[in-house]
């Protein structure tokens, strides 16, 4: 067998042309297109899957982490709080109901309380679905961002298969929301993998008449600084990458197993209980992100950036916050691509906490403004007026600074 081939050279449609091309429709995909188009950009979204939400939804990942401090103080403000909001609007999840921070609470009361929700996947994924659409943004489902021609270190069009065929979406500024860096890795942008790899996850959700619907978090994430309780919560003692297609099917394979093990296991004591739903994409928490012009860290925390686009905590402890530097969205090499999510520009060790859905719509936020700004004047990300863009995102009522919650900052 010939290792490769070359591929005929043909020409393709060009299928859509818009000022900004999200692809991506996770937290940080919603958030950016949502941002964009509320920034009078035209917007097209493209998903591979046929619903919104990505891991939040159809990962049923759905946590909705803290937007605060966990010392009484919310941070992450904008659509991250909108976002929130929205996804419990049509009903909480009893255990999970944030009472204190959604009726006035003390600080004593908000303290014991972090303010994070679960809600239900399929609700959310429809209303930011309706958000989406009512705000005029495009959306495109089942479609697959291939490649990206690239000319002058300016991306012209993204290439995208889909039922369709091969075509091509011209944008003026892209913002890769793919979770795995697909944009930059296309086009030729700096990334990195994440060293460790990933455990093996299997949260699937399951019913019995006792208990109603629940979700059932089978497999665990790392325990940070404590290996031996981490090996301990490991469902394998294998890691995955996440960014092979093959190596992604066979996590999928022991996935789905497990999941399946895991149901008829708690069916020997409980006759009644059922699978209910497995997710329907890869639980994958860091694979490929983003090598930018500025690399946070998670040292030290509550310290001051001047181009700080948002505020966002650590939902593992109380007390740390950091505000999330422009450069971290954006590299070194193509001038019309940002970055939002679970891809962007960080430390390994930063990456645990940028990860999760609040400061995933906190980087999609400030990501899709930038887009829409950069479209306009056709500037590059690294020449974006920051003040500017600081000052839309404040408008739009994103907090930027500790001293803006009432938090000091730290040299
Ligand atoms: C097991 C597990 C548990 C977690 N627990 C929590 C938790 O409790 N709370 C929390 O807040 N966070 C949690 N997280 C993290 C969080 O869910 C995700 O990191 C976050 O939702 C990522 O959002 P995103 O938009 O950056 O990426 P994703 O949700 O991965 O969205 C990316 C989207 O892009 C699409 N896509 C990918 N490639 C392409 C392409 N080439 N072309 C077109 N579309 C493409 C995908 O289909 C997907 O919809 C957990 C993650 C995992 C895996």
């Amino acid at each position: 067998m010939a290792n490769f081939i070359t591929e005929p050279e043909r020409e393709i449609p060009v299928s859509g042309e818009c000022d900004v091309l999200v692809c991506g429709g996770g937290i940080a995909g919603i958030s950016s297109a949502l941002a964009a188009a509320r920034n009078g950009a035209k917007v097209i979204l493209i998903e591979r899957e046929f619903m919104l939400g990505g891991l939040a939804t159809l990962g049923l990942v759905t946590i909705y982490l803290p937007l605060c401090d966990g010392e009484g103080t919310q941070v992450s403000f904008g659509i991250a709080d909108e976002l929130l909001r929205l996804s419990i609007a049509r009903g909480v999840i009893e255990d999970k109901y944030p009472g204190p921070w959604l009726e006035g609470g003390s600080r004593e009361e908000r303290t014991k309380r972090r303010f994070e929700v679960q809600y239900n996947p399929n609700i959310f994924a429809c209303d930011a679905e309706k958000l989406l659409v009512d705000s005029g943004v495009e959306i495109i489902y089942g479609t697959v961002a291939a490649a990206a021609v690239v000319e002058d270190g300016r991306i012209t069009s993204v290439v995208v298969e889909n039922k369709s065929g091969r075509s091509a979406i011209s944008a003026k500024a892209v913002v890769d929301c793919t979770g795995d860096a697909d944009i930059c890795q296309l086009s030729g942008e700096e990334t990195a993998l994440f060293g460790k790899g990933n455990v093996l996850a299997a949260w699937y959700y399951r019913y019995s008449p006792e208990y109603g619907v629940k979700l059932k978090m089978h497999g665990f994430a790392d325990v940070v600084g404590d290996d031996k309780k981490s090996a301990a919560q490991q469902l394998i003692p294998r890691r995955f990458k996440g960014v092979d297609a093959k190596m992604i099917s066979e996590m999928e394979i022991i996935s789905h197993q497990h999941a399946l093990a895991d149901a008829m296991k708690l069916r020997e004591t409980d006759g009644s209980t059922i699978p209910v739903i497995f997710p329907t994409i890869p639980q994958l928490r860091m694979t490929r992100k983003l090598v930018g012009a500025a690399i946070p860290t998670d040292q030290p925390t509550h310290k001051f950036e001047e181009t700080s686009i948002g505020l966002y905590s650590d939902w593992r402890k109380s007390g740390p916050v950091y505000e999330l530097p422009y450069g971290s969205l954006y590299g070194n090499r193509v001038k019309n691509l940002i970055t939002a999510g679970r891809n962007i520009s960080v430390s390994d060790e930063l990456w645990d906490v940028t990860r999760v859905i609040p400061v995933c719509a906190v980087s999609g936020e400030a990501a899709g403004t930038a887009a829409a700004m950069a479209s306009a004047t056709g500037e590059s990300f690294s020449e974006l007026d920051v003040k500017a863009l600081q000052k839309r995102l404040s408008d739009a009522g994103v907090k930027l600074h500790c001293s803006e919650v009432g938090l000091a900052n730290k040299a």
